[in-house]
């Protein structure tokens, strides 16, 4: 039997696929801005409540090229969290610019608003908050602290696909928000990315930069990478658009069957939707206490795989001990982060994930409890 992994990619149905492709077929236009580049990106914004919309071919380069569009001076600073995917952090680092590091609150995981307005240096120039697991950041007082210093913000918001937040979508918030279309994700285009925004100006680079920084036919402007989204993965995302509501559906049967088999166990902290959102049900972490619950996180992790069952330790490491920082930043200064860092497991949750499976892997996890 093949094992069980952490997620799973949903895929539209194969004719759906099909047609399209026979019009990309006939049309021989492949990439470059074309037919279905336009109609996703179209789509999105309806989607979205927004106006600006710039595809990328993944999440990644949304982000980098976003930091570059702002541009900000050489060696600035950037308020961000340890407690996030090697993106995040890369996109600032690979931008000439130096990630601070704030804590983040043990509630939900995102940035601990309480602890930026120390970091604030004449230096910074950006927070690049994280919503996780789908937890939306704290984005008024956010808001608030980005207009009383003068800095942008920039919403890594990979994990909020089709949320809404008192009926805004996370699109709307920050002056940049990024949105990964990875295979492994809610919703994804195979690899892709996005970035809305609010600044018209900002579109225009955007595009550039994502085109080799070409602002004519005989005129470069930037230096911009290749991060043109292909007329492949803009179709696919218009055909998952059309089954989003019930793949988020289908995610929140499948985490209310975890809930039921899993909650009020001591020593295990699960995560709730917050109030006011409405959750895409991403991710499942379950968060150990080892002295309470009897066992650790890599003692369930490791039952786990023997039973052919793939969960992930995620965020695990934090950015902040990367190897390839070479300790430059210490990972002690954001404690919090690093405490659930080692304790956290998130357990697979996809559409088709059966029920039944589900039980088992609590099965399991409850089978290690001491
Ligand atoms: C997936 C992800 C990214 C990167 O997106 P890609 O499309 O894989 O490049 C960035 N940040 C977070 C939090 C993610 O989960």
């Amino acid at each position: 039997m093949p094992g069980i992994f952490v997620t799973r990619s949903t895929m539209p149905k194969f004719e759906d696929y099909c047609e399209i492709l026979k019009d990309i077929w006939e049309s021989r236009h492949l990439t470059n801005m074309g037919k279905y580049h336009k109609i996703f990106q179209a789509k999105l914004c309806e989607l979205f409540g927004v106006e600006n919309v710039e595809l990328f071919t993944n999440g990644h380069m949304a982000l980098e090229l976003s930091l570059q569009a702002l541009g900000f001076p050489r060696g600035a600073e950037v308020i961000t969290t340890p407690f996030t995917f090697a993106s995040t952090t890369h996109a600032i680092v690979r931008n000439n610019l130096t990630p601070i590091f704030c804590d983040i609150n043990a509630a939900d995981y995102t940035i601990d608003v309480e602890k930026i307005e120390d970091l604030i240096t004449d230096k910074t120039c950006a927070i690049m908050p994280v919503h996780v697991y789908g937890n939306i950041c704290n984005v008024e007082e956010i808001d608030r602290l980005a207009k009383k210093y003068g800095l942008k913000v920039i919403y890594d918001a990979a994990h909020t696909f089709g949320e809404r937040y008192n009926g805004k979508s996370t699109a709307e918030f920050g002056d940049v928000s990024c949105f990964s279309f990875h295979a492994t994700k809610v919703f994804h285009t195979i690899e892709g990315g996005a970035a809305c925004f609010r600044d018209k100006k900002l579109g225009t680079k955007l595009y550039q930069l994502k085109n080799f920084g070409i602002s004519g036919p005989e005129n470069v402007e930037g230096v911009g990478a290749n991060a043109k989204m292909n007329e492949f993965c803009a179709a696919m995302g218009v055909c998952n658009l059309t089954h989003l509501e019930e793949d988020i559906h289908r995610r929140k049967i499948i985490y209310e069957r975890y809930i039921e088999n899993l909650n009020g166990v001591e020593g295990l902290k699960l995560n709730f939707p917050q109030k006011n959102v409405e959750s895409n049900y991403s991710y499942f972490p379950a968060i150990f206490n080892e002295k309470v619950f009897g066992a650790s996180r890599n003692e369930v992790f490791a039952a786990l795989a023997n039973e052919g069952i793939n969960a992930r330790k995620y965020f695990y490491p934090l950015t902040n001990s990367f190897e390839c920082f070479n300790g430059q930043f210490d990972p002690t200064k954001t404690p919090v982060a690093l405490n659930i860092s080692k304790r956290v497991l998130t357990l697979p949750l996809y559409p088709d994930l059966a029920l039944e499976d589900v039980d088992k892997i609590c099965r399991i996890v409850l089978s290690c409890k001491k």
